[in-house]
């Protein structure tokens, strides 16, 4: 499967999972000329054809395909030109990690061993307009290390090192804020202990050979 296959497969299932409704959201992933492929704007991304994708540079320049490339290609640009790690960025708009980005911050305790270990600490980004540089300036506190970046009032951004991992930490954000909104449902969270913690990345490190950054740490 071409990248830009494997582009428009993630796409419509990001649209099936309503991670997105309508044409929000967008994606994109690094070629092996360290170029980018991204979703054009205004586009349902369930509806995703090649004619919709466009190829960019590292600066934003087309390289090829016609239309306007997606507003928030900053944050993607952002991404890889920080990240040499990040191959796959996904901006979407989730219910339930939105929703938690929107009220009250769930994200912000240690509760599941997993999510510690495949996804770490998750930032909230400070709001900021959609599609401005101030959008981007918000993920810088947290750019070095984080996997998802929550976007306060307006939704979440995963970085991975494919399009698969990219779609799996959206998908595991979003089943973790579905979980973490019961949780308060049912008389709010248990979290871990800073011992537990410890435990838990000792064992990462023995056991999986997981060295989690120091900046992706509860
Ligand atoms: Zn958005």
């Amino acid at each position: 499967m071409s990248l830009k296959e494997e582009l428009i497969k993630i796409s419509h299932r990001i649209y099936e999972k309503e991670f997105v409704a309508a044409c929000d959201g967008n994606l994109s992933v690094r070629t092996n000329n360290n170029t980018v492929l991204i979703t054009r704007s205004a586009v349902c991304k369930g509806e995703l054809g090649l004619e919709d994708i466009i190829e960019i540079d590292l600066t934003g320049n087309v390289i090829s395909g016609k239309g306007k490339i997606s507003t928030e290609n900053k944050i993607h640009l952002l991404l890889y030109n920080h990240r040499p790690d990040v191959n796959a960025v996904i901006h979407a708009h989730p219910i339930y990690s939105t929703a938690i980005a929107s009220s009250k911050n769930l994200f912000d305790k240690p509760v599941f061993p997993e999510v510690v270990l495949t996804i770490g600490r998750i930032p909230l980004c400070k709001y900021s307009t959609p599609s401005t540089s101030e959008l981007t300036e918000s993920m810088m506190p947290f750019i070095d290390d984080s996997k998802v970046f929550l976007l306060e009032n307006h939704g979440v951004v995963s970085a991975g090192e494919s399009l698969t991992h990219a779609y799996y930490l959206l998908e595991k954000l979003e089943h973790t804020a579905k979980i973490l909104i019961n949780t308060e449902i049912l008389g709010g969270v248990k979290q871990l202990s800073n011992q537990n913690l410890e435990s838990l990345y000792d064992i990462a490190l023995s056991v999986y050979n997981l060295n989690i950054k120091d900046g992706n740490k509860f």
